[in-house]
């Protein structure tokens, strides 16, 4: 055994020390454990990284104690760290703060115990009848725990025997009955049955795509006597329409891969881990006995460390979950799924700043197994990837049972004839109108919530703004406050203007609360809710609405986001966008990409039943490309103008960009900095990359921080990251000023 173990120390912005092994474990650790190990005057904890027989540091201090022997990475997973370190230009610890879930990291939560009691020996009639008249309770207990013939929790013996803690003891002392803690699993599923439900005899285009992705499969696993190809299947980019069945191959793929007796991740957007996909993959694997592990952010830390063991031990050997669900401790991995694979839920937004679809790709290139990247919109990214021969491209046209894709109508909002102010367009309403006679359902969708978007004092310009951030505040009829969206703070809406005092405020720009209010008071016989963050924070409200929508007990499903996305709903025939224009004129390249995406995804809500789909598009600048292919459905013709886009400005995908963010509460330092930090960049600026000029960022301000911005590009992004890197490290910053440095960003706002 070795003398001396690196250790990554956590929180310390990546350092790794060495430390001699104690003797007396030197056997039990393994690259991959956690221990405690002296830091200046404290303890502290970290994981083992590597082994050495000598070291060059000084003053080696000796590991204090063991943690957890039983690692908590495996070699890959540390593997995958060491490459998001460099890729992502973070120090490795804080990569490997990403890949470990905190509950783990802390080790602060164990397994959960219960109590039970069990019978150890017969107890025969005389004896029970004697035990009943001098002490009836405990012969309660013992004959509750003959009937049930199995270890019973003191607890339930509690409810049902009105037995305390002194009747099980006195069973125990008499010899009668033992009481033994045993651990149990926390299943954030307990209360519910998953029917069991088989597969689906495949469409022709879904077997032509099966084959494929059965392909990949098998080249990952060596027939007898060949070995496997070094270098694993290339990426499958799967573009198939929404409805298409996309889902069906994952499953069918998943269980391939179970039977070659490997293991499977799938990776969705939080947002579409709605009960609909858990259910459908529940249900699916229950019939073949085989446990799914669900990570998501909602989990208890209880549950997520439960369902992490799980995983770890081998017990489930199906994983889905949300982006981070992409480091799960699985062994043998045979396929990763990345469903809808163009969301921008699956980039962090906070360090280690990784992409969940990027980082599968790497994991499925050093795991060697198939992986599958699926969506009815592809990043330009990933489709780039599959026209240049590194992805596969296969797909779907059709949607299943050869439903037709929505008729897309697009309302141009500057010449439709409405009421004043009114944002719902006379088409829209008749449709509207015409699905509550039919007994049909509709989807409202706009992307912003509460009542209006800013308050204007019609007097004297003054607008309500929020005063740590460079936004106006939104006012929340519900709860009669203005709020700020960025940063959340809120007050009381004010009734007069602060500024002159007049009363004649006007509400401008419109959320869901008012498109809410104004539907209902449009259409008063219809039941109508609506689904956004405010209205669903109460826990289990999510599911209850969408439970009441499919049931068919609401007419009209007003909402933001949140119901875009991955839900099948066979009684929509409408959906209503009401502001396709939201999001299309931000200073983002991605704006267009964006649009086009959401307006598809929405847009397949519709029509997914037995009768026709139909969406209506309410915009003021009808003609702009983002809403005219996808009204064709035409994501070839959107991709040919968007990547000639791209390229002609030299974006992503024919570049990587790297944003470096500096902030401060102080302006000028803010601005100092950046400008510092901008020209060493300069100074040795790696050939083929290009520097943009430090500049405001687009929200200048935001949580009282002044926001500056540097936007770096190159082709090489691990060149790039370097010099970053031996930049940052050789300069220092006011205390106050804080530096991110956020690699293929996509929040550049
Ligand atoms: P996608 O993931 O592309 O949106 P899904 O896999 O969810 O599509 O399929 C849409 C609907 O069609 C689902 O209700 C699914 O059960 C059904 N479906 C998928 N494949 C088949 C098939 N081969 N035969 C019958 N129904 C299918
Ligand atoms: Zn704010």
């Amino acid at each position: 055994m070795p003398r001396y173990a690196r250790v990554m120390v956590d929180d310390t912005g990546g350092n790794a020390f060495d430390y001699e092994i104690p003797p007396e474990v030197a056997g039990s650790l393994q690259i991959g454990s956690r221990v405690w190990v002296p830091v200046r005057t404290r303890a502290m904890l970290g994981t083992i990284i590597g082994f050495a027989d000598g070291t060059d540091a000084e003053g080696v201090k000796t590991i204090h104690s063991v943690a957890s022997a039983e690692p908590v990475l495996t070699p890959l997973l540390l593997r995958l760290g060491e490459w998001m370190a460099s890729y992502y230009c973070c120090p490795l610890e804080v990569a490997l703060r990403g890949i470990l879930p905190q509950v783990i990291r802390k080790g602060e939560v164990g397994h959960k115990t219960r109590l039970f009691v069990r019978l150890i020996r017969e107890v025969p009639a005389e004896e029970l009848d004697a035990l009943t008249n001098k002490a009836p309770l405990q012969a309660g207990v013992v004959e509750y725990l003959q009937t049930a013939g199995k270890p019973v929790p003191a607890s339930e013996l509690a409810e049902k025997c009105d037995a305390g803690h002194s009747v099980v003891q006195a069973l125990v002392k008499k010899g009668i009955a033992v009481a033994e803690s045993t651990k149990v699993e926390r299943d954030p599923f307990e209360d519910e049955v998953f029917l069991h439900a088989g597969q689906l005899d495949l469409n022709e285009e879904q077997r032509v795509v099966f084959e494929r992705v059965r392909a990949a499969i098998d080249a990952t696993i060596p027939a007898p006597g060949t070995a496997a190809s070094a270098a694993g299947p290339l990426p499958i980019l799967l573009h198939g329409v929404t409805g298409s069945g996309k889902t069906e191959i994952y499953l069918q793929a998943i269980q391939l891969v179970l039977e070659r007796g490997r293991t499977a991740i799938m990776l969705v957007p939080e947002i579409s881990l709605t009960p609909q996909t858990v259910e459908r993959f529940k249900s699916r694997f229950a019939a073949l006995q085989q446990d799914v592990a669900v990570l998501h952010s909602h989990l208890s830390d209880g549950e997520r460390h439960d369902e992490w063991h799980k995983v770890r031990r081998g017990d489930a050997r199906i994983v889905i979950g949300a982006r981070s669900a992409i480091f799960a401790p699985v062994r043998d991995l045979g396929l990763i799924v990345v469903d809808e694979e163009h969301e921008n839920t699956y980039k962090q937004e906070e360090a280690p700043r990784y992409h969940g679809r990027d980082v599968a790709v790497v994991r499925a290139q050093m795991e060697k197994c198939a992986i599958v990247l699926g969506s009815a919109t592809p990043s330009l990214e990933s489709y780039h990837n599959a026209t240049t021969g590194k992805y596969e491209l296969l797909n779907l046209t059709k949607r299943v049972d050869d439903k037709k894709l929505p008729l897309i109508r697009i309302v141009d909002m500057r010449t439709d004839p409405r009421k004043k102010g009114s944002f719902l367009s006379e088409k829209l309403i008749t449709a509207i109108e015409q699905r509550l006679t039919r007994k049909e359902q509709s989807i409202l969708f706009l992307n912003r919530r509460g009542f209006s978007t800013s308050l204007i004092c019609e007097k004297c310009g003054y607008v309500c703004e929020c005063e740590n951030c460079s936004v106006s505040l939104t006012f929340h009829r519900a709860v009669a406050r203005v709020i700020c969206h960025i940063c959340g703070y809120q007050a009381v809406a004010p009734a007069r203007c602060p500024k002159c005092g007049d009363v004649s405020i006007r509400h401008s720009g419109t959320g869901t609360e008012k498109v809410e209010d104004l539907v209902a008071r449009i259409f008063p016989q219809a039941i109508v809710r609506r689904m956004d963050a405010d209205a669903m924070q109460r826990k289990g409200a999510f599911r209850e609405t969408l439970g009441a929508f499919r049931a068919g007990k609401i007419d009209i499903l007003i909402g933001t986001q949140m119901i875009a996305k991955g839900l099948h709903f066979p009684n929509v025939t409408l959906v209503g966008i009401i502001n396709a224009d939201l999001g299309l004129h931000l200073p983002d390249f991605r704006a267009g990409e964006r649009t086009f995406q959401l307006l598809t995804q929405v847009a397949g809500r519709a029509g997914r039943g037995d009768v026709d789909g139909e969406v209506f598009v309410q915009s003021f600048t009808p003609f702009s490309p983002s809403i005219q292919f996808a009204r064709h459905h035409d994501f070839e013709g959107y991709w040919e103008q968007e990547i000639e886009f791209r390229k002609q400005w030299d974006y992503p995908p024919f570049s990587h960009l790297i944003l470096i963010g500096i902030r401060s509460p102080h302006q000028a330092r803010a601005q100092f900095s950046a400008e510092t930090l901008s020209r060493r960049l300069a100074e040795e600026l790696p050939a083929g990359a290009n520097l943009g000029e430090p500049a405001p960022a687009p929200l200048e301000k935001s949580h009282g921080q002044f926001r500056f911005q540097i936007m770096l590009r190159s082709r090489s992004v691990m060149k790039l990251s370097r010099h970053v890197r031996a930049v940052l490290d050789k300069l220092t910053f006011p205390e106050d000023v804080i530096v991110t440095i956020d690699v293929d960003a996509y929040q550049l706002l």
